[in-house]
């Protein structure tokens, strides 16, 4: 029921708060790192009316495995096991190197879940909206073009029926796109 949600969205983002509270973004305000999952669970709720359970958790969860010391099994056992797959799915492999992973989120995008497509599509549009409003400190110009290139490239690779970032070419607004 209702109330189970909200007590179960709660511990999600009070579990990612408590995990990111050291890390900060990187612009040059340095905003506390948990603007960004809560901000994706925003996009994919109040601008793309999902509000599926699983979807919602694994948007305010999704850097936990990846950017602190939290592991799948911690999730599994704290949000069960669909919610730390689909975690999985939009969490990079660290041992490899930067243009590895970046190759592979291409590559692995293609076959991954409806839910996972739309955790990492509303985590694109976040970090792109993020650098349009200002590039990061120690980025030059090119680096962030590069970044919308490549962003593109990740969510252009979903399937037809699929959410989509629009850029428009002024690179100003980007929205997600619900399926007919
Ligand atoms: P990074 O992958 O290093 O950084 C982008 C990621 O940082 C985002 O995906 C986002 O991930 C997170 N992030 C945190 N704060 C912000 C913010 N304010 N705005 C946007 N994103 C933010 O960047 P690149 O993809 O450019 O770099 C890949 C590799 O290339 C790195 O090894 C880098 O050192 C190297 N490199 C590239 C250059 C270039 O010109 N492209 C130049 C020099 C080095 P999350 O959703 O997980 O928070
Ligand atoms: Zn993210």
């Amino acid at each position: 029921n209702s109330n189970d949600i909200i007590i179960l969205l709660t511990k999600c983002i009070n579990f990612a708060a408590v995990k990111h509270k050291n890390q900060r973004r990187k612009d040059k305000e340095q905003t506390p790192y948990i603007n960004h999952p809560i901000g994706v669970g925003y996009i994919l709720t109040n601008e793309a009316g999902i509000t599926d359970p699983v979807v919602i958790q694994a948007a305010f969860l999704h850097d936990t495995v990846e950017d602190t010391n939290t592991t799948f099994e911690e999730l599994k056992e704290t949000f069960g096991n669909d919610v730390a797959d689909v975690v999985a799915e939009v969490t990079d492999d660290k041992t490899l190197d930067k243009m590895e992973r970046k190759r592979l989120q291409i590559e692995n995008v293609k076959s991954s879940s409806p839910h996972a497509k739309l955790v990492k599509l509303a985590d694109k549009l976040y970090n792109l909206r993020d650098l349009d409003q200002t590039i990061p400190v120690g980025w030059t110009p090119e680096r962030a073009r590069e970044y919308f290139e490549w962003a593109e490239k990740v969510t252009d690779s979903f399937s037809e029926n699929s959410l989509k970032v629009i850029h428009r070419s002024d690179a100003k607004e980007f929205t997600i796109e619900l399926p007919p």
